[in-house]
């Protein structure tokens, strides 16, 4: 743990060199003139004109600029509906009928910062502040695979108690992790963690990348400057924009080839952080060959005496967030695409038509708030959520346990994911991005999906989840037999049959 004053932590975390070497000319991917030039210019589409990029979307090619603006300034709601069916066409075809699932972990509300939107923020000094200790990151990982979960994404505020050598010793400790399964014959594990935490130098991020992470998520909030300043005071770490603008470049460079960004949405108009999304993507595409792995749209929560959070300008509404959704999968047809427990059922179930690739469910924000849980397990009910606004960061819309929405989407003959593959056979990063360009990636994940989901029904299962899931598992093992790509692989598919029976037979963790 470090050792260092806030004040000496904060002077060495910011290294300008890693901001000014990935410049063009002195300026950054993010021109505030170009996007309203490009939002102003294609404001009228005709139909035809959307008919062909929507097409341009179905080949899984990334869109440009002006294409994604046309599509922004669509106001026809008939057209609308076709790009509703066209980004769910897009992501069958990159992604399948699958749905992956993850669970966050909160490690530590400890935080220099003081974003105007955050019940992390320094200055709310109603927060019981709290970082976990090695055992009690035993304790709330432990809850977490007992519920089934195989993919975790730790998060922590930024504070040099929770500097990168805390962030390296609890993965170590969450990896370390086993317990019995309560059913079935399996021993859980967290397989992948992802990271969502704050930016950081290529040395501490490959520290990192040397102890195993999976994804390394930053949002950017919002890409507009001037609101970038009000939300984020300047004199904190936080806010200096570039060196948040450039946190995934730095991963990139550290081997961490698997990244994810996102804005908050609420804090500036909609329409241009869905352009700056694309120019991001674009960027790292320019820079490193891979766009990012996932895109996340949070909306702007509730949080323990935020204003911005009640009252901004920009909140967006749910008709909005399911466009704001479309246009990004359509614009970037080959990046996951992540809905968090923050919205409610409803709006979850209605955004997975649009092209949803992840998701969370079982989730707890508050420090020790799976242990909590665990103490309540008889009466965790959606209704009985027992949120603790002071203990966490804001109000999650959906407490819904993992059982209950697997089940739900069983019920639409959905596949869940716990599928980890990629990352440890080294589809990651460059290889990735050829494969889900070429909808080849969906079918090794088709095959994964079908052998984790497998041991999920057996090992975590309640009997109603069960049953349904056989009958999905029985249509996806017909729907291989019928497909061409599978049909030309009969080696793979030997392999994918013998480790099927395997899973079936108690085996545990075997991929393709
Ligand atoms: N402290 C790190 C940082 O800011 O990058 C990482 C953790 S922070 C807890 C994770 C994310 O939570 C932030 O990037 C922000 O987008 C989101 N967040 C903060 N306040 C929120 C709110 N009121 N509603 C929804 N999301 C919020
Ligand atoms: Fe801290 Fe992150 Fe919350 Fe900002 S968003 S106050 S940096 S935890």
């Amino acid at each position: 743990m470090s050792q260092l004053s806030v004040k000496e932590w904060t002077d060495q975390v910011i290294q300008q060199d890693q901001i000014d070497k990935y410049l063009i000319n002195g300026e950054d991917f993010i021109d505030e003139e170009q996007i309203y030039n490009d939002l102003n210019t294609n404001k009228a589409p005709d139909k035809q004109q959307i008919r062909r990029i929507i097409q341009k979307s179905l080949e899984i090619e990334r869109l440009s600029p002006a294409e994604t603006a046309a599509l922004i300034n669509v106001q026809d709601e008939e057209i609308w509906e076709e790009m509703y069916d066209a980004a769910l066409e897009v992501k069958q075809k990159v992604y399948d009928n699958r749905i992956v699932f993850f669970a966050p972990l909160y490690l530590s509300n400890l935080c220099v910062n003081n974003c105007a939107y955050c019940g992390f923020r320094k200055e709310n000094k109603d927060e019981k502040r709290r970082i976990l200790s090695d055992e009690e990151i035993v304790q709330e990982t432990e809850v977490m695979v007992r519920e089934g979960h195989k993919r975790m994404i730790a998060v922590w505020g930024e504070h040099p108690l929770s500097d990168v050598d805390y962030m390296v010793d609890s993965m170590k400790t969450i990896y370390s992790v086993e317990r019995d399964a309560p059913y079935g014959p399996g021993t859980g594990s967290i397989r992948r963690i992802n990271i969502n935490a704050a930016p950081m130098s290529i040395s501490d991020l490959r520290k990192l990348w040397e102890v195993g992470v999976g994804t390394y998520q930053v949002f950017q909030e919002t890409y507009h400057k001037p609101t970038y300043r009000k939300m984020h005071p300047p004199e904190t770490i936080k806010g200096n924009y570039r060196w948040r603008l450039y946190a995934l470049h730095r991963a990139m460079e550290a081997g961490i080839d698997d990244v994810a960004t996102g804005a908050l949405f609420g804090l500036y108009d909609w329409r241009f952080e869905v352009m700056s999304l694309l120019y991001h993507a674009i960027d790292l595409e320019r820079q490193f060959n891979i766009g990012p792995h996932t895109i996340s749209f949070p909306r702007l929560m509730h949080a323990a005496g935020s204003e911005v959070a009640e009252n901004s300008p920009y909140l967006v509404s749910d008709d909005e967030l399911k466009k704001i959704i479309t246009v990004l999968r359509l614009a970037v047809p080959y990046t996951g695409l992540i809905i968090t427990a923050r919205e409610n059922p409803e709006i979850r179930r209605e955004m997975i038509n649009v092209g949803i690739t992840q998701t969370d469910a079982s989730t707890r924000i508050g420090i020790g708030g799976y242990s909590e849980m665990l103490k309540k397990w008889s009466r965790f009910q959606e209704k009985d959520s027992n949120q603790k606004e002071d203990e966490q960061q804001f109000i999650l819309g959906d407490t819904r346990r993992l059982d209950e929405v697997i089940r739900e989407l069983a019920e639409k003959d959905i596949i869940t994911s716990f599928c980890t593959a990629g990352y440890r056979c080294g589809r990651t990063g460059e290889k990735i991005m050829g494969l889900l360009c070429n909808c080849v990636e969906g079918k090794f994940c088709k095959l994964n999906a079908i052998l984790t989901y497998r041991e999920y029904l057996d090992d975590y299962a309640s009997e109603e989840t069960r049953k349904l899931g056989y009958k999905v598992l029985e249509k996806e093992l017909n729907e291989l037999d019928n497909n061409e790509f599978f049909q030309e692989r009969p080696e793979m598919m030997k392999e994918f049959y013998d480790y099927y029976e395997r899973v079936s037979n108690g085996e545990r963790d075997l991929f393709i």
